[in-house]
C-alpha cells in the first residue's frame, strides 16, 4: 500500500496529518507576515534611491530566509528547537530563553488557527485535489488578513498569484468551471473597482484600496462569479458590526480608517466552505 493509498483509506490519518502540516506552515506564515511587509518596504526606498541617483540605504539581503531568525531584544539567533510550532511557545512560557523578553502570543495563535483551518479543510472535503486547493487559498487569505490589519496594505505578492493558481486549480473543475472562475476574476476586480469610483466622485474621499479589488478577483477566480454577491454582503456585514463596534468601544471617530481586507477574507472563507449552501438559502429567501 503506498502513502497516497493509505491516506485515501483512513480519514483519521488524513485529517491528523493536515492539521500538522497547517501547524508547520502557519510558522512559516508568521515569517512572511513579519517580513514582506518590511521587504516590500526596503524595495521601495531603494527604487527611490535609484530614481533620485543617492546611495542605496538597503544593501544587505533582506528576504524570507536572511538573516536567521532572531530575538528582537537580545538578538540571540533562534535554534530548532525553541521553533516548533507552539510547543516551544508554552515550554519557554512565552518568553526568550536568554532575555527574559516577552514573545507576542499572536506567534501560535496564527500557528494555531492555521492548524484549526487546514484540518477542517480536511474534514470537510476530504481526500483529494480540493482539499489541497483549500490549503493554499487558506494559507494565502490569512497570511494577507494579518498583514492589512498590521499595515493596511494588501501585498500584489500574494494577491496575484492567487488569481492564477485559483484559475489553475479550477481548470480541472476543482471548486468551479473555468468559464466561471474567468469571469469571477473579471466580475470580483470591476464590482469593487466601480464601488471604489463612485465612493470617490461622491464624497472625494478612497474608501478602500486596489488590493481589495485584487483580492476578490482572486476570490472569484477560485469559488466562481456566483459566490461574489455573498462574500460582499458578508464581508460589508462584518465590516459594519466589527467597525461600529470599534468606533463606540474605543471611542474612535468615524473616519478611523479600517482595512477592508480582513473581511473579504473571511467572507472568502466561509464562502469557500459554505458558499453554495448559503447561495442557495438566501436566493430561497428572495425567491420562496
Ligand atoms: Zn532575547
Amino acid at each position: 500500500m503506498t502513502i497516497l493509498n493509505l491516506l485515501h483509506a483512513s480519514p483519521t490519518l488524513f485529517i491528523s496529518l493536515i492539521t500538522l502540516l497547517g501547524l508547520v506552515v502557519g510558522s512559516f506564515l508568521n515569517v512572511v507576515i513579519h517580513r514582506l511587509p518590511i521587504m516590500m518596504k526596503r524595495d521601495w526606498q531603494n527604487q527611490c534611491d535609484e530614481l533620485y541617483e543617492s546611495p542605496q540605504k538597503y544593501t544587505e539581503p533582506y528576504n524570507l530566509l536572511t538573516p536567521g531568525s532572531a530575538c528582537p531584544h537580545c538578538q540571540h539567533a533562534i535554534t530548532a528547537w525553541e521553533n516548533i510550532p507552539v510547543i516551544s511557545y508554552v515550554i519557554l512560557r512565552g518568553q526568550c530563553r536568554v532575555c527574559g523578553a516577552g514573545i507576542s502570543p499572536r506567534y501560535p495563535l496564527i500557528e494555531a488557527i492555521s492548524a484549526l483551518l487546514c484540518g477542517f479543510a480536511a474534514w470537510h472535503f476530504g481526500f483529494g485535489l480540493t482539499t489541497l486547493g483549500a490549503l493554499v487559498l487558506i494559507w494565502a487569505l490569512l497570511t494577507l488578513t494579518v498583514i492589512d490589519f498590521d499595515t493596511q496594505l494588501l501585498p500584489d505578492d500574494i494577491t496575484l498569484p492567487l488569481i492564477w493558481t485559483g484559475l489553475l486549480f479550477n481548470l480541472y473543475h476543482t471548486f468551479t468551471t473555468l468559464p466561471d472562475a474567468l469571469l469571477g476574476a473579471v466580475f470580483g476586480y470591476f464590482s469593487l473597482w466601480s464601488v471604489y469610483w463612485l465612493f470617490k466622485l461622491l464624497t472625494g474621499k478612497e474608501g478602500m484600496g486596489y488590493g481589495d479589488f485584487k483580492l476578490l478577483a482572486a476570490l472569484g477566480a477560485w469559488l466562481g462569479w456566483q459566490l461574489l454577491p455573498l462574500i460582499i454582503i458578508l464581508s460589508s456585514l462584518l465590516g459594519s458590526i466589527i467597525g461600529i463596534f470599534l468606533i463606540v468601544a474605543l471611542k474612535r471617530g468615524r473616519n478611523l480608517a479600517i482595512p477592508f481586507g480582513p473581511y473579504l477574507a473571511c467572507a472568502g472563507l466561509i464562502a469557500l466552505f459554505y458558499g453554495n449552501t448559503l447561495t442557495q438559502q438566501y436566493l430561497l429567501l428572495l425567491n420562496p
